[in-house]
């Protein structure tokens, strides 16, 4: 498996490049922005992408969307919770200063039971409310890797106070999806340092109260 991280834009979301090394076909998760650095990765493993992963409406992690499928002509994937949220990307863009990334438009919405797919590598889709709505997670079980977009981090959890945040919708997520997986999982949060599910478990102060 291919599978680059860069942080990307101001808030340094962290976009993920996945491919396969035979078919060379590739998804990208959360192009926040940045996209012409992202493309660079993209020719340096001679990918193709095919989709492109967004695991909620927030400007830092779809902001290049659009930018990304004109260059590579792939699919805007992202849960249809989070609709309300990226119709207000030009809210979004004054609350961090950033310029308004324009109309985002999706291909298909994405939830719980389906999968998507990077040649041989395959990511089960987890709905996990909370930090947003449609917020989701990618689970690739072969390869103990967890994309939790803003739901969990490395010592802490996504913010529950914008738009379509909640503290127990985001807990139930976390208690009944997020920590059923296996603790040798390695997590890829939206932002931040990598973790596991193990150290999470047992360290991260949000879910070793109570
Ligand atoms: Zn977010």
């Amino acid at each position: 498996m291919i599978h680059e991280i860069l942080p990307v834009g101001p808030l340094q979301c962290n976009c993920s490049i996945i491919g396969d090394e035979t078919t060379h076909e590739a998804m990208v998760i959360d192009p926040g922005d940045d996209i012409e650095d992202v493309l660079a990765l993209v020719r340096k493993h001679n990918l193709e992408v095919k989709q492109i992963v967004i695991t909620h409406a927030h400007i830092d992690h779809v902001g290049g969307a659009m930018k990304l499928r004109a260059a590579t002509g792939a699919p805007i994937l992202l849960n249809q919770n989070d609709y309300a949220l990226l119709k207000m990307l030009d809210v979004q863009a004054a609350w961090i200063g950033v310029a308004p990334p324009g109309k985002v438009e999706i291909d298909h919405s994405l939830t719980t039971g389906e999968t998507v797919s990077a040649g041989s590598h395959t990511a089960q889709v987890l709905h996990t409310p909370g930090h947003t709505e449609g917020s989701i997670c990618l689970y690739f079980a072969p390869e103990k890797k967890l994309i939790a977009g803003d739901t969990l981090f490395a010592g802490s959890i996504g913010r529950t106070d914008l738009p379509g945040g909640s503290m127990q919708k985001i807990m139930r997520s976390l208690r009944d999806t997020v920590l059923s997986l296996p603790d040798d999982t390695i997590v890829i949060p939206g932002h931040g340092e990598l973790t596991t599910i193990g150290e999470e478990r047992q360290t991260n102060p949000f879910l070793t109260k109570g």
